[in-house]
């Protein structure tokens, strides 16, 4: 890598919550932060501030009046019922809550700093980014703007002219999708769980051509994403040789997380951030869902751990340790968590059967590629 990698944080995080019922409800960048200092991971020369964007900022993407509602609704911590209606904040499990316009204005300067830091080369982690169903005038799925989307206008606006956006989520990346529907400069790829929120992603869905999404199976495992990495993103990227990558990692994908039935171990997210890293010259790496505290921080930390080369420990020593055991979780999964959510940042492999629908759906993502773009930076 030619530069020091880079992690955007920020401290809003440590103290927001979406609500006491809500799967934000949470704590998971202050965490990922506290174990990867507690590891001696994040010397200060490698972590910078997250600004909080704009609204200028965020009307690059977003309309006016959407951004005024937003501001409206964290200074008063109400909508009214038009603007619930219209924007869908409060409702949808979209709630107002005391950060609704600095937490998304916070993740969303975040990433469009990251994309202006990797301008000459480098790596920036942003793990508060990842707001991928962030529509231009609405709120949708937790998420109130969309930093993903930002940031890789961002990009064009610095005249990249051939990005790929890089999705591993459990959801469909239906709000970037959509968002260069028009644009061929940025190519999405989204490997999501069919059937599930928000329906979209299907397998014949290109958006116009630079689109491919693969839905795959409940109980997508380990070697289920290893086909898909060695069968559809890699000869992906080798054809398209982008200029900058940004990889969305939502930790939902995980077999603990309660909001999915995919089965990965952490083990899969590590390795395809290993394999993109050597074809991105820019690369963003984004959070995204996760609404299982260990498993997020567990999941992001490995990833901070690939980006700097930094092997991952068979014990996490004391500090990383207490890290974990602070947590504390309403759900069935926090009534009697395993001891190796403690102690170890790697999960055991879960692999298994590659299916035909697997299969199938990485040979269809590469038909019909269209050509690489121009490369005018
Ligand atoms: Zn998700």
């Amino acid at each position: 890598m030619p530069t020091t990698p880079l992690l955007i944080g920020s401290e809003i995080y440590r103290r927001s919550s979406y609500g006491p019922k809500h799967p934000l409800a949470i704590p998971r960048v202050s965490t990922m932060l506290d174990l990867v200092r507690a590891l001696g991971w994040l010397p200060a020369h490698q972590y910078v501030d997250s600004p909080v964007a704009s609204p200028e900022a965020l009307a690059r993407f977003h309309a006016p009046d959407y951004i005024a509602a937003l501001m409206r609704a964290e200074a008063t911590q109400q909508v009214t019922p038009a603007e619930r209606e219209r924007y869908r904040i409060g409702a949808d499990g979209n709630p107002v809550f005391p950060e609704v316009f600095r937490r998304p204005a916070t993740s969303a300067g975040g990433t469009i700093l990251a994309a202006r830091l990797t301008l000459g080369g480098g790596v920036v982690h942003v793990p508060g980014g990842g707001t991928h169903h962030g529509r231009p005038d609405r709120a949708a799925g937790f998420c109130y703007v969309n930093d993903a989307v930002l940031g890789l206008m961002a990009w064009l606006d610095a005249g990249l002219t051939n990005i790929l956006y890089l999705d591993i989520d459990a959801h469909h990346g239906d709000g970037v999708e959509d968002a260069f529907r028009d644009d061929p400069r940025v190519f999405t790829l989204s490997v999501h769980e069919e059937g599930r929120w928000p329906f979209t992603g299907a397998l014949e869905d290109r958006a116009g051509g630079h689109a491919r999404n693969i839905p795959v199976p409940a109980g997508f495992n380990d070697s289920e994403m290893a086909w898909l990495l060695h069968e559809a993103i890699l000869p992906l990227l080798r054809h398209l040789r982008p200029q900058a990558v940004m990889l969305q990692c939502g930790a939902d994908a995980l077999e603990e997380d309660p909001l999915s039935r995919l089965a990965l171990s952490n083990n899969a997210h590590r390795t395809v951030l290993r394999a993109v890293m050597a074809h991105a010259p820019r690369l963003v790496v984004l959070g995204g869902g996760g609404y299982n505290p260990w498993s997020v921080a567990r999941c992001w930390a490995g990833l901070w751990a690939v980006l700097n080369g930094h092997p991952i420990p068979e014990r996490l020593p004391p500090a990383a340790e207490a890290v974990l055991r602070g947590l504390s979780f309403h759900r069935a999964a926090g009534r009697n968590p395993p001891e190796h959510w403690f102690t170890t940042l790697a999960d055991p492999p879960r692999p298994g059967v590659v299916r035909a629908a697997v299969r199938r759906a990485a040979a269809a993502a590469l038909a019909d590629l269209p050509a690489r773009p121009p490369a005018m930076a």
